[in-house]
């Protein structure tokens, strides 16, 4: 007899650990399946932050779904006493018809939430750190700051197992075939039938979701951490925001206050732009003249950051076309399968309320959080 579940979540990183956790919150019998060990750093929650802003720039109709996100941060927090999110303020700097400060006004005026506009003079003023171009704006969110990827994971693990799913970890999914009403799904070691299947494949979209008909594109991306020049004081969180940094040619970057002890420095990153991989093809080693491109754009921005490079770490984006999320009832399978891929490099900072969500689908087929942006319907490939 093969052991059965209500539901079955495969991948147990970002999305799928809150799925876990919030399925199990709800009195059901779950099984999580992953690929590797626990709070891993080979998918794409790692690397110790992750922005999280409410004036979303993407696009106005993510804001409910971040206000959202923010209360289940504190929840979390609470039931758990792992430090979640750190509201350190954040600035989106860029010439005024930039895609960052239009786009993160644009939402900031459609929700009514609380912001200021700096010119470049009001930058520096109120952080010194920051050397803007003359034309160039910011405009400042209070309640932007970072989400801490693996204590969130770790947190959602440790809810669910509270909650008595099942989570096995070095157990990949290997196939899943329709069964009965629901379906069954298969591993090395075992075979477990589920009234419903959820799965959040991350970078393995390609390869899990093949009959989705979406095209991702899988992407390296490498986060770097510098000593700055003077120490970090400057940089601890008290005194320096997040903030996303759009320059004349639409290069983006990004990067967070000093907030794991002198040693680590403050981290900063490109946003888009890497290369093209597959998880089991991406190149790990972080190349001299990425670290001194980074510096050199950086120098120019903030000056004293590119003081000392310390370390950097690969991650891997998954992009759809729109760079918009996939969340929904699969299309081919919509009585037996949710999933939630496609992530695009901003997921992270939505995995409290993607987990709530993933519940609401699995157990009921529907969802009162507004998810329209994220039906998969608008990818699927165009007839021939
Ligand atoms: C460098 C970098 C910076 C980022 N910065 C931000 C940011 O500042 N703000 C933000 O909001 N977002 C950010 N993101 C994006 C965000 O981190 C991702 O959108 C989010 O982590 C995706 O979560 P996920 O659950 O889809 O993927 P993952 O966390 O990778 O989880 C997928 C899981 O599926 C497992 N798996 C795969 N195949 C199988 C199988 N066959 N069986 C079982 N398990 C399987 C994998 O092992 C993995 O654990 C960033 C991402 C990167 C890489």
């Amino acid at each position: 007899m093969s052991p059965t579940y209500d539901v079955v979540v495969i991948g147990l990183g970002g999305m799928g650990s809150a799925a876990a956790h919030h399925l199990s919150s709800r009195g059901v019998r779950v099984l999580g399946l992953e690929k590797f060990g626990p709070v891993h750093n080979r998918g794409s929650s790692h690397g110790g932050s992750r922005i999280t802003r409410q004036s979303y720039f993407e696009d106005p109709a993510y804001v409910p779904l971040l206000l959202r996100a923010y209360e289940l941060y504190e929840d979390v927090e609470r039931a758990t006493g792992r430090d979640i999110a750190t509201l350190c303020g954040g600035v989106m700097i860029g010439r005024p018809d930039s895609l960052t400060v239009s786009g993160s006004l644009r939402s900031a005026v459609q929700w009514d939430l609380p912001h200021e506009m700096l010119d470049a003079a009001g930058i520096r003023r109120r952080f010194p750190t920051l050397a803007p171009q003359d034309d160039e704006v910011g405009l400042f969110e209070e309640k932007a700051g970072l989400v801490r990827p693996e204590n969130m994971v770790a947190a959602h693990l440790q809810l669910a197992t509270r909650q008595g799913a099942d989570l096995h970890f070095d157990e990949p999914m290997t196939r899943w075939e329709p069964y009965r009403d629901g379906v069954r799904v298969h591993t090395a070691e075992n075979t477990y039938t589920a009234g419903h299947l959820v799965i959040c494949p991350g970078a393995w979209a390609p390869r899990l979701l093949t009959d989705l008909g979406v095209p991702f594109t899988i992407e390296r991306q490498v986060m770097y951490w510098f000593q700055p020049l003077g120490g970090v004081r400057p940089f601890l969180p008290e005194n320096h925001p997040i903030y996303i940094w759009e320059d004349a040619d639409d290069v983006q970057v990004y990067g967070f206050p000093s907030i794991d002890g002198p040693e680590l420095g403050a981290k900063v990153a490109f946003f888009r732009k890497g290369q093209l991989c597959t998880p089991e093809t991406i190149d790990r080693t972080v190349h001299e003249d990425e670290i001194r491109a980074m510096a050199d754009h950086m120098a120019r921005c903030i000056p004293d950051l590119p003081g000392t490079f310390l370390k950097a770490a690969t991650c891997m984006y998954s992009n759809t076309p729109d760079e918009h999320f996939v969340i929904a009832r699969h299309p081919a399978h919509p009585e037996s399968v949710t999933v939630a891929c496609g992530f695009s490099g901003h997921g992270f900072k939505f995995v409290p309320v993607v987990g709530e969500i993933l519940a609401d689908l699995a157990l009921t087929g529907t969802t009162g959080h507004p998810i329209g942006l994220f039906d998969p319907h608008r990818l699927a490939a165009a007839p021939a």
